[in-house]
């Protein structure tokens, strides 16, 4: 657990008790803070008030007076935009922070170190596990946090010379205000989350953030793909000097890409170029990079290959949340010229949708076979695809599996890429790859012929 000497003797209270919510709590009063915790749940009050005692109070902080405070500790899953905290806060003139400032504050009391934080609406995850693998494979010491795996605080400190590498959501930087990566990354920015945000510039400012935390001496890094992440890299180089601003391309390495089996597809080019960038401003040289990327192993749910069966070839890409994320899925697999320009994907697509359109998906229409509908978005999803391609409006998930295996020629892919959230059919994305695998792998078992009737 990391703790640090500058929260002894502060007040701080603390709202959502998840994962890194009871994090925080265990590091604050480890830490010396005088610490009041709240989540709505009874459970996990329970599970901190066994290990803590009287040491620990519970309130919620919206019906406390808050003056005195030295901050309110907040998930990322609270709403700030709409839950009554942050007016409470506000009048009280107490900062509202999360998990990721708290380690920003510990950082001049842990032994020297570095810090790459990563953001942008699609590829945070893969990027930040390809960072991870490469400067493991390079030997450094590293911890991977944030959005991802363990909470930051909950791991053990490293050794001086180690590099924390942090996938940041927006939501995250909204509760940062102290964090100045060595290296910080954003890789692209289109519209999601816009229940969070007043509108797609708010949400853009939001990301930029990141940067701006930044001292002029550290490496920014931005991919090229849109125009609201280039104008950011502007504002960014008109502060620096332009051995610290690195756009990237992938055109330096794109010829490497075909070694790399899990980083395939136009969008995983722009996460290598982005891993590239980071290592080499952390110092590894292109030897060790090159060396270590074709091991890399992918992640689960993002373009992941769950099954092979009669030629066709199963991809749980649950991940793609909404369309933008969605579209480099179907862009990777286009027709093949040796099987007359068929095409070869059965797309598997809905969900709680995040959008009324599916306009970012269109230019790989041509690479769909045929299209299964499911959850809340299926009607409006299938009146968008029908002029474009043959639709099966499935409903249920199994309902797709079964059909889209009942179509499927050798050679096609039967693939979930749903560009929908998932919580109106799932718990979440994991539950809803965890299912697709799941069904996929009971029906296409070769059958069971030993018991059933002669
Ligand atoms: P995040 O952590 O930002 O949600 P992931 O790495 O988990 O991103 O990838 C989520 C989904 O987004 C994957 O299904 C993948 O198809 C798509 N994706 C990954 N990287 C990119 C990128 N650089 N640009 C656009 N889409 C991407």
């Amino acid at each position: 657990m990391i703790t640090s000497p500058a929260f002894a003797n502060k007040r701080y209270a603390v709202l959502g008790l998840a994962r890194s919510g009871t994090a925080v709590v265990e590091t604050l009063l480890a830490s010396g803070a005088q610490v009041t915790a709240w989540d709505s749940r009874e459970e996990p009050r329970a599970a901190l008030a066994a290990r803590h005692g009287a040491a620990l109070t519970f309130e919620d902080p919206v019906a406390i007076e808050l003056a005195g405070y030295d901050g309110i500790v907040v998930s990322p899953g609270v709403p700030l935009n709409r839950h009554p905290i942050a007016e409470a806060a506000a009048d009280a003139g107490v900062p509202v922070i999360g998990d990721i400032e708290l380690f920003a504050l510990a950082r001049d009391d842990l032994p020297a170190h570095r810090v790459v934080g990563i953001t942008g609406t699609n590829g945070k995850s893969t990027t930040t596990a390809l960072v991870h693998h490469l400067l493991k494979s390079a030997a450094l010491p590293v911890r991977m946090g944030g959005n991802i795996g363990i909470p930051v605080l909950e791991q053990e400190p490293l050794a001086a010379g180690g590099v924390y590498i942090l996938e940041l959501s927006s939501y995250q930087i909204d509760l940062t205000y102290s964090l100045a990566c060595e290296v910080a990354v954003l890789l692209n920015i289109t519209p999601d989350h816009l229940d969070r945000y007043a509108d797609f510039p708010a949400y853009a400012a939001a990301k930029a953030r990141l940067m701006a935390m930044q001292r002029a001496g550290q490496h920014a890094v931005f991919g090229v793909g849109d125009a609201e992440t280039s104008a950011i890299a502007d504002i960014e180089a008109a502060r620096r000097e332009p051995e610290f601003i690195h756009r990237v391309t992938g055109a330096d390495i794109a010829a490497l890409q075909p070694d790399w089996p899990s980083l395939q597809g136009p969008h995983n080019l722009q996460n290598a170029a982005a891993a590239v960038a980071i290592a080499e401003a952390l110092g590894l040289s292109q030897p060790q990079w090159r060396a270590a990327l074709p091991s890399f192993r992918g992640l689960p749910h993002r373009m992941e290959r769950v099954a092979e069966a009669g030629g066709v070839l199963f991809i749980n890409d649950s991940k793609a949340t909404n369309p933008a994320s969605a579209a480099p899925a179907l862009g990777a697999f286009p027709p093949r010229s040796e099987r007359g320009n068929a095409k070869r994907i059965h797309w598997i697509v809905g969900g709680l949708p995040k959008s009324d359109s599916l306009d970012e998906c269109a230019p790989f229409f041509g690479n769909v076979a045929a299209a299964y509908t499911i959850g809340e978005a299926g009607p409006m999803f299938a009146r968008l695809l029908e002029p474009h391609m043959p639709v099966r409006r499935s409903e249920m998930l199994s309902e797709a599996i079964r059909q889209a295996i009942e179509a499927a020629k050798p050679g096609d892919i039967v693939m979930l890429s749903p560009a929908c959230a998932s919580f109106d059919q799932f718990r979440d994305y994991e539950a809803r790859g965890d299912a697709f695998r799941q069904i996929v792998e009971a029906l296409t078992e070769p059958a069971n012929d030993t018991g059933g009737p002669v």
